[in-house]
């Protein structure tokens, strides 16, 4: 079938689709149609190493976001009694500009943030870094990717010298014999990835780490691997014990160690206190399994290296959304160096991007640390690299800036943000402690939301941009595996929308910035690459031309190279060419919420939903899957607090209160209940996160909340 070959809007597969918009081929494919202006869009799967074919029921209803009766269609702005206008560009960018000009001149360029998102395109999020150091002339930019990737990114670099959060290619699992997945529920999440598991569960070797019985943990049933349930929030004590089993029974790879690590004394030391059974004390698994998994993984590393058939440890956000998440992520990093996984042609470590330019999203800029190309904004020599690109004076440049968590606080604070501009995320829904940043926005003196559908935060926004969609623009993402892919035009956008570019360049002019700011997705590519050059994503040997070709463009791929789908073979990325084994303690014990009392809350994933719920809400099938939030526990607990199925509960803590409907099952343990963190109103998962953060990375703890549960209507 001919058409636009593209990718998904959603997750960070980057499923390929091909998206026709000839009437006459609807009826010959079996997919959804939705109608657009100029006709039909028909989604079609198509071939690629990622998704060979498959979506998920996101991407094969993704078409139905570019008709939602939602649309936002033409610049908005409120009126003192709170309702909306409609406006024309010119005068809604003249406001926007003069109220940055204003908050500039008289509290300072700092007193002006932006906040931006990983399912931004590269050519966005770059721009959106430059736009904000160059034309606004702020250190306070940050993104929704410091909530979802902060950790592991951080744990990477630590161990790594590098980031990516597959080193190899998503393809290269279907010849593991062993796979161990902490914390992510890729059967839901990213359905058409589980295809890359079926060689470990032949070999009865994957083995899933969740405190749930998901969609995921039950691929290991029937003889087809393990499933570990860990008590919530102690997955970096699960780690710690699994590494002192490898030692201990000797089988760590010293041989690999010795050539390619450093730290593995110091890690020996440190995990010599977590002996099996105080690890079965604080996370309820019991002192056979860890040994069994511990055995299971050296001897599947050990296969591999004789039969090319490997071992791979993964992590999601399971594990990582938690204040410890950067050690705990250096935990599974841990584990995966001694067993020798990390840089072999067969095995590896890896983290499972969610968003749909998670990877790409964190490499650009839009970091309140970062410049493009993972290059460090304090550090002199990337400072003047990435200026000279700019056009503009390194010393003009600002700072280090404040991560999500902290920027989110200073809105409206005395010395902090007054005016904010968002793109692409909705903190309202998405940030911890929901209900608080929901309060600050409302102190700010101007915020200016960018978006396609009416969000949570676009309500509270005193001006709303309406913005280009997916299948609307160029552009390029970067999936999970570090590959850099095209997002193509299929149709037109509606008369009164404008891409995000387009926006920056307006009020680049309105302000008289420095700097060129173009418009056009491929020339912003072009000078992305450039600015990439020499950086640790290095995408300067890159072309929309070469894109094109569709051929595999992993970075770094610097000129004259052809990429690099495996990373590490040789030497990491430290200057000394070895990856850091890093001792790591935890921090953070707690005791096991008791049933009857407080219990534990996870929050995660529907297959229906994504992220905030914003898109996938406004999809008619996937909304009638799955209209509202249904609270998970077991029917132990249910029974005990007087809850029935389906009956109204209502969820507490001092941060805020959800009431939702009942959902049990006995997929869940009796100290835990479940909160898909999709929905909107007095149902937002996050009223209730904490938003105490990781010191090294900033990831808030989203993954271990003290609840209270009860009854709304007696069962
Ligand atoms: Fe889209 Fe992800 Fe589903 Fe693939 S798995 S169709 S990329 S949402």
């Amino acid at each position: 079938m001919s058409g636009t070959r593209t990718h998904c809007p959603y997750c960070a597969l980057q499923c390929a689709m091909t998206l026709s918009t000839t009437t006459a081929d609807a009826d010959s494919v079996a997919a959804p149609v939705a109608t657009v202006r100029a006709g039909a869009v028909t989604v079609a799967g198509r071939a690629f190493p990622t998704n060979r074919g498959g979506l998920c029921k996101k991407g094969w209803t993704a078409a139905e976001l570019l008709v939602s009766p939602d649309r936002i269609l033409e610049p908005l702005l409120r009126q003192v009694d709170g309702t909306f206008e409609p406006a024309s560009w010119s005068d809604a960018l003249d406001l926007v500009a003069a109220k940055l000009h204003e908050t500039r001149a008289g509290f300072g360029a700092d007193a002006v943030g932006v906040f931006g998102g990983g399912g931004l395109t590269n050519e966005k999020a770059y721009q959106l870094g430059k736009f904000t150091r160059v034309a606004l002339r702020s250190s306070r930019i940050d993104y929704n990717g410091r909530f979802c990737m902060s950790s592991a990114a951080a744990a990477g670099n630590r161990a790594f010298g590098l980031d990516r959060g597959l080193p190899f290619r998503v393809d290269e699992l279907d010849a593991a014999d062993t796979i161990l997945i902490l914390g992510s529920n890729v059967a839901q999440t990213m359905p058409p990835f589980i295809g890359h598991l079926e060689g470990a569960r032949a070999a009865g070797g994957l083995v899933v780490v969740d405190p749930r019985r998901t969609a995921t943990a039950r691929l290991t049933d029937d003889g087809a691997g393990m499933h570990v349930q860990p008590t919530p929030g102690s997955d970096l004590v699960l780690l710690l014990g699994l590494a002192h089993i490898v030692i201990a029974e000797k089988l760590a790879d010293l041989d690999y160690l010795e050539a390619r690590t450093t730290g593995f004394d110091a890690v020996r030391r440190s995990v010599s206190q977590w002996w099996p059974t105080r690890v079965q004390e604080h996370t309820g698994v019991p002192v056979w399994q860890l040994r069994e998994l511990a055995r299971r993984l050296a001897a599947g590393a050990a296969r591999g290296k004789a039969t090319g058939n490997g071992t791979y440890i993964l992590t999601g956000r399971g594990v990582e959304q938690h204040a410890d998440g950067t050690d705990t992520a250096t935990a599974a990093i841990n584990l995966s160096l001694l067993l020798g996984l990390v840089g072999t042609t067969h095995s590896g470590y890896g983290t499972l991007t969610g968003q749909g330019n998670g990877q790409g999203g964190r490499e650009h800029g839009q970091k309140c640390d970062q410049l493009p190309g993972y290059r460090k904004i304090s550090d002199p020599t990337a400072r003047a690299h990435v200026a000279g690109v700019w056009g503009v004076d390194p010393d003009s440049l600002p700072g280090v800036g404040l991560p999500a968590v902290e920027l989110l606080s200073a809105l409206g604070e005395p010395g902090g943000i007054r005016c904010l501009l968002v793109h692409g995320s909705n903190v309202v829904v998405s940030a911890p402690n929901a209900d608080r940043v929901r309060a600050a926005l409302k102190t700010l003196d101007f915020l200016v939301v960018a978006d396609f559908f009416f969000s949570e935060t676009a309500v509270l926004a005193d001006v709303v941009l309406p913005v280009t969609q997916w299948a609307e623009e160029e552009g390029t993402m970067t999936s999970l595996e570090g590959r850099v892919i095209r997002r193509r035009r299929a149709v037109d956008a509606p008369n009164g929308v404008r891409s995000e570019l387009w926006i920056w360049q307006e009020l680049a002019r309105r302000l008289g910035s420095a700097g060129t700011f173009s418009a056009q997705a491929s020339e912003v590519f072009d000078e992305l690459c450039r600015a990439s050059e020499g950086g640790l994503a290095d995408y300067s040997g890159l072309s929309y031309a070469l894109l094109d070709t569709e051929e595999p463009a992993f970075w770094p791929y610097p000129v004259g190279s052809t990429g690099t789908p495996r990373l590490f073979l040789d030497r990491f990325a430290h200057p000394d060419g070895l990856a850091r084994l890093v001792a790591v303690t935890a921090r953070r014990l707690g005791t096991p919420a008791q049933v009857g009392g407080t219990l534990t809350l996870i929050t995660g994933r529907l297959l229906e939903h994504y992220q905030s719920g914003t898109q996938t809400r406004r999809v008619r099938e996937l909304s009638d899957a799955q209209p509202d939030a249904r609270l998970q526990l077991h029917p132990a607990t249910a029974e005990q607090l007087g809850i029935s199925d389906e009956a109204w509960v209502e969820v507490s803590n001092d941060r805020g209160t959800v009431r939702c409907r009942a959902q049990v099952s006995t997929d869940i343990r009796l100290d835990t209940v479940f909160l898909p963190f999709h929905f909107s109103g007095d149902q937002r998962a996050n009223l209730l996160t904490d938003d105490e953060t990781d010191p090294i990375s900033g990831m808030p703890e989203f993954k271990k909340t003290t609840v209270r549960v009860r009854a709304l209507v007696k069962a």
